[in-house]
């Protein structure tokens, strides 16, 4: 049951043990698992290298990819981080989360490419060398730029290969987001999911076309996405954040079978960007997280010469959930991105959700 709240935004924990033991049975048949040309085989835990065609010869483009295989049949989880090379809390839940698990401790499949955007990173950028962004070119092209050879690759022999995707993002250029899952709520699986990650806001949002998650949704994969934080930076909560909320989902699809907890979620089905009306140095009055109102004041804005300032006043009520570093702006930075009161719901009963199927919800789903 979903009830409507007001902005008493109270997170609250519902501690959900693991419970069902009737569900041992494998939820998808094993087939051979073949990656970047190698068989994976079962109960092995191994790292490839995905070779990237059309990458010059001083420069070959090798995407490390780690699959842990377990003994017992189950789901294939994918996770992805650094698709934007800048952006380090992903990388670091995907490592933390594959150093967490041996093929021993899970049934089914755990995938992991910590950098998908292996050159970017080499060189501290979100794109690729040729500025692409390579989250704009899945379900990629074999004979297309660099940019789509590589999300062909990627999606082609790693993703499609997923019962489940989780990829992981920052904000970007000079912005910091707290913690929050963005996901197509209008599809029950991928709703569930984002409910059963259970550690952050979700913010309902189909995914442009082009996105790794547009890709693997079109293809029936339910897939979400966890941001947290701001590039080129490591920020130890939100990296918690990340892995524990793995770990409520390799719990919820029965990968693994531990008691655990999840927060109930709050929903935000409309965002709205503030954006600057003036120039100059920007001092924000207010935090990540923070609830505001109408006519609140959000920052300061000064001019470095004229000692001009003006104040930026919150337009909608609602809660930060991403918001401009300090820094200089001029008129139409968006500097406050706030979740809409009006669209929060609070994820009430989560013991619900923990009595469906992950199977049955798939193939309605699709
Ligand atoms: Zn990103």
């Amino acid at each position: 049951m979903k009830v409507k709240k007001s902005m008493q935004l109270i997170l609250f924990f519902a501690c959900v043990f693991y419970a069902s033991s009737g569900s041992s049975q494998p939820i998808r048949e094993e087939k051979n698992l073949i990656i970047g040309g190698e068989e994976i085989k079962v109960g092995i835990k191994q790292t490839i290298d995905l070779k990237i065609k059309g990458g010059y010869s001083i420069e070959k483009i090798k995407i490390p990819v780690t699959i842990i295989r377990g003994k017992q049949a189950g789901s294939t989880i994918c996770m992805t981080g650094g698709i934007h090379g800048d952006e380090l809390n992903g990388i670091e839940i995907v490592r933390r989360v594959l150093s967490q698990y041996s093929p021993k401790k899970i049934k089914g499949t755990l995938v992991g490419i910590p950098i998908v955007n292996i050159l970017g990173f080499k060189r501290g950028q979100r794109y690729l060398p040729d500025r692409r962004d390579l989250n704009r070119y899945f379900p990629g092209n074999p004979s297309g730029s660099i940019a789509a050879r590589v999300a062909y690759q990627v999606f082609e022999e790693i993703i499609k290969k997923c019962d489940y995707l989780i990829d992981f993002h920052t904000a970007s250029f000079h912005r910091n987001n707290l913690p929050q899952v963005r996901a197509n709520l209008d599809k029950p699986f991928v709703k569930n999911l984002a409910i059963h990650f259970g550690t952050s806001i979700v913010i309902h949002k189909p995914a442009a076309k082009g996105t790794l998650r547009r890709a693997a949704v079109d293809a029936n994969i339910p897939t979400i996405i966890f941001e947290a934080g701001q590039p080129l930076r490591l920020h130890i909560s939100s990296i918690n954040k990340g892995v524990k909320g793995m770990t409520n989902i390799l719990n919820y699809l029965k990968m693994i079978k531990t008691p655990y907890t999840i927060e109930n979620n709050t929903f935000f089905t409309n965002t709205r960007w503030r954006r600057a009306n003036s120039a100059g140095m920007i001092f924000p009055k207010i935090q990540l997280g923070s609830l505001v109102h109408k006519n609140d004041l959000l920052a300061e804005i000064i001019d470095p010469i004229s000692n001009k300032k003006s104040s930026v006043y919150s337009e909608s009520e609602g809660m930060i959930i991403g918001m401009a570093l300090s820094q200089i702006v001029l008129p139409g930075y968006a500097i406050f991105h706030i979740g809409l009161k009006d669209s929060s719901e609070i994820q009430e009963s989560v013991e619900q959700f923990m009595e469906t199927d992950p199977l049955k919800e798939d193939e309605s789903d699709n």
